[in-house]
C-alpha cells in the first residue's frame, strides 16, 4: 500500500530541525531510518501530515568518546554500533546486540534515535541500554533536557518525548576495568525480532565481589525494564550459581504482557532463561 499524502521537509542544521517541529507540532513525524515508520505509513496506521527528514543533519550522526562517556548521534546507525572500534572499546555490550537487529539491510538505514523513539518492547538497544546506565538528550526550541534511558519508555511503542522535540543524543558512560556483561534473546527465526531479551553489566571489584549491577529484560513486560531485585540480590555477592539462578527468578514477577506471538506466561519463563544465560556469561568472564 501506499502512504497516505504528507509534506516533506528536510532541514540541513539542527536548529532548522526544531524550527520545523515547533511549527508542525503534533501533525509532524520526524523520519530518521525509515525502518519502522515507512512500514507504519504504508500500512495507513501511521498518517502524518509532515515528515521532517533528519538525515541531512550533520551534528546528529556524532559518535565519539567524551569525558569518559560514549557519546552517540541520534542518526548513528545501527551497523556503525556492530562495527565500529570505539563501540567495541567503550561498551561491547551495545555492539553485540546492535548486530542482532533484523537483517543487514535493515542495520544500514535503521538509527539509535529511531529506535529509542519508536519504544519497541523487545527492541535490542532499549533494554541494552538501559542495563548501560544510558543518559538521553532531547530538544526542541524552548530548550534541552536530559532524561535517564529508564524514564524514557512510558509503555509499548509510547516514550516521554515530547511532539516538538528531537532525540539528539544518547550518553553511555564507558566501560571500566572490572566491568563483566552478558546478553542474550530469543527470536523464532534467525534475523527475527525478538520475542524476549535480557542485558546485564556487572561491576566486580578485586575479589569478584558484585560492586554494582544493571540488569535488563525487554519483550517480558509492557516495556523494557531494569530489575531493581535482581541488581539488589547480585550486589555485595559474587557471581555464583545460586545468586545468578535467584537474580534471574526476579523476571518471572514481571507485569502480564501477552500479544499474537507469546503469552504472559512464556514471556516470563524467557525473561528467567535469558537472564540466567546473561548472567553466566558475565561470571564467565564476558568483559
Ligand atoms: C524487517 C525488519 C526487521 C526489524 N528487526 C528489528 C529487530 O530485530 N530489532 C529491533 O530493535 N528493531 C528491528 N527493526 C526496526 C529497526 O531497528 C528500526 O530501524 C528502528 O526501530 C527505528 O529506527 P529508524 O531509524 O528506522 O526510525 P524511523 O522508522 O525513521 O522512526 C521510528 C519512530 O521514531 C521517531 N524518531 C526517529 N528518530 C527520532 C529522533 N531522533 N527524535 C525523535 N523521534 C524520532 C519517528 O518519528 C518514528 O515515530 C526491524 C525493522 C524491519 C523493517
Amino acid at each position: 500500500m501506499k502512504p497516505a499524502p504528507f509534506r516533506y521537509v528536510r532541514p540541513q542544521t539542527r536548529e532548522e530541525g526544531l524550527e520545523a517541529l515547533a511549527r508542525y507540532g503534533e501533525d509532524a513525524k520526524v523520519l530518521a531510518g525509515g525502518q519502522s515508520l515507512v512500514p507504519l505509513m504504508n500500512l495507513r496506521l501511521a498518517r502524518p501530515k509532515v515528515l521532517v527528514d533528519i538525515n541531512r543533519i550533520p551534528a546528529l550522526g556524532i559518535l565519539e568518546r567524551r569525558d569518559g562517556e560514549l557519546v552517540l548521534g541520534a542518526l548513528v546507525r545501527h551497523r556503525q554500533l556492530e562495527g565500529d572500534p570505539r563501540v567495541w572499546e567503550a561498551c561491547p555490550i551495545l555492539s553485540r546486540a546492535a548486530a542482532c537487529i533484523g537483517y543487514p539491510a535493515i542495520r544500514n538505514r535503521g538509527t539509535v534515535g529511531g529506535s529509542l523513539a519508536h519504544a519497541d518492547p523487545a527492541a535490542e538497544l532499549g533494554c541494552v541500554l538501559l542495563a548501560t546506565g544510558a543518559v538521553v538528550v532531547l530538544e526542541s526550541s524552548r530548550g534541552r533536557r536530559e532524561v535517564r534511558i529508564e524514564d524514557l519508555f512510558v509503555g509499548p511503542y509510547t516514550t516521554c518525548i515530547r511532539p516538538d522535540e528531537l532525540l539528539v543524543e544518547v550518553r553511555i558512560p564507558a566501560w571500566r576495568e572490572g566491568t563483566r556483561w552478558g546478553f542474550a534473546e530469543f527470536t523464532r527465526h534467525e534475523g527475527g525480532f525478538a520475542l524476549a531479551l535480557a542485558a546485564c553489566v556487572v561491576h566486580l571489584d578485586g575479589e569478584g565481589k558484585v560492586t554494582s549491577a544493571r540488569v535488563a529484560v525487554g519483550g517480558v513486560s509492557p516495556l523494557p525494564v531494569r530489575l531493581p531485585e535482581a541488581e539488589k540480590s547480585l550486589r555485595g555477592a559474587g557471581l555464583s550459581k545460586e545468586g545468578i539462578a535467584q537474580a534471574a527468578a526476579c523476571a518471572l514477577s514481571l507485569e502480564d504482557y501477552d500479544d499474537v506471538h507469546a503469552p504472559a506466561w512464556h514471556r516470563r519463563q524467557l525473561g528467567r532463561w535469558l537472564l540466567l544465560q546473561a548472567l553466566q556469561q558475565a561470571a564467565g568472564g564476558g568483559s
